[in-house]
């Protein structure tokens, strides 16, 4: 859990931003994965798999 906070701050997220950045399956952290081509931001979650966009 720690690394995963860790990573969500290294995507420069603010505290009001992390609170929701969860699982909508199962409330998990979502990690984040930024990809240089697009704006979009995809989050992944580290327990079910499941993965979201989010334009920044
Ligand atoms: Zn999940």
């Amino acid at each position: 859990m720690k690394s995963v906070r860790k990573a969500l701050r290294d995507g420069e997220l603010d505290k009001d931003t992390y609170e929701r950045v969860t699982c909508a399956e199962c409330g998990k952290a979502l990690k984040t994965k930024n990809d240089p081509d697009t704006i979009t931001t995809i989050r992944i979650c580290p327990d079910c798999g499941e993965e979201w966009k989010e334009l920044r």
